[in-house]
């Protein structure tokens, strides 16, 4: 499970940044996953698919999505609001009750790690933390400019006018319109063995959310 987390948080934290646009709707999270995967170890994966019944990451990494539609109380789990103009992250203010996505993504690896969590409940806090982590880099999932992280900022593309969230999350994917496997791939190859080292200079600036998740200490 660290061999995920490590792989993703390194895609998302140094790869990523530099593709402009980037958005992080359905076709994002498969991308994410598919990336992810390739750094797991064998053993990983099997007790991925052990716990997923088979399936691999990537057909259940939008299943907290489709979860938060039948379970709507879910729905602040996938975000934090984050005023933009603050250089750090207040939890009690903006992670209330624990219902954001730094706090339930932490829970929800405790799950993972508890030895005396039964299938069923590590099977479910894997799909979570598949698609959390996800969200956790997705800059309007995580910030806020008095505009719900995009959802109240109305902007044209594409000649229609649409929330700068679904834009960003969806939009801009869907106008890239590439084939997510084939995408994750080129996003893949562009990983080299000098932006693992680089993950140990990017940890402290991402304080505030590793701190919470324990995602620095992949070692
Ligand atoms: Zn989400």
């Amino acid at each position: 499970m660290r061999k995920l987390l490590r792989a993703e948080f390194l895609v998302l934290a140094l790869i990523l940044p530099s593709l402009p646009g980037f958005p992080w709707g359905y076709e994002g999270h498969q991308v994410i996953a598919l990336i992810a995967m390739k750094y797991m170890t064998a053993d990983a994966q099997a007790r991925a698919g052990d716990l997923l019944d088979g399936s691999a990451i990537d057909a259940v990494a939008n299943w907290a999505d489709d979860y938060r539609h039948d379970y709507r109380e879910t729905g602040p789990w996938h975000y934090i609001d984050i005023p933009l103009a603050d250089s750090k992250i207040d939890l009690a203010r903006e992670c209330p009750d624990g219902d954001c996505v730094i706090a339930k993504t932490q829970q929800f690896l405790a799950v993972l790690k508890d030895p005396k969590a039964d299938k069923d409940a590590k099977a479910q806090a894997l799909r979570f933390v598949i698609h959390f982590v996800g969200d956790l880099h997705q800059p309007l999932h995580d910030e806020d400019n008095g505009d719900k992280g995009g959802n109240t900022r109305y902007v044209v593309f594409e000649r229609h006018p649409d929330d700068l969230r679904w834009i960003w999350d969806t939009g801009l994917l869907e106008h890239i319109n590439r084939n997510p496997a084939a995408f994750a791939a080129e996003l893949e190859s562009r990983i080299v063995a000098e932006s693992w080292n680089a993950v140990n200079s990017v940890c402290p600036k991402m304080a505030g959310l590793t701190s919470a998740i324990g995602s620095c200490n992949w070692q």
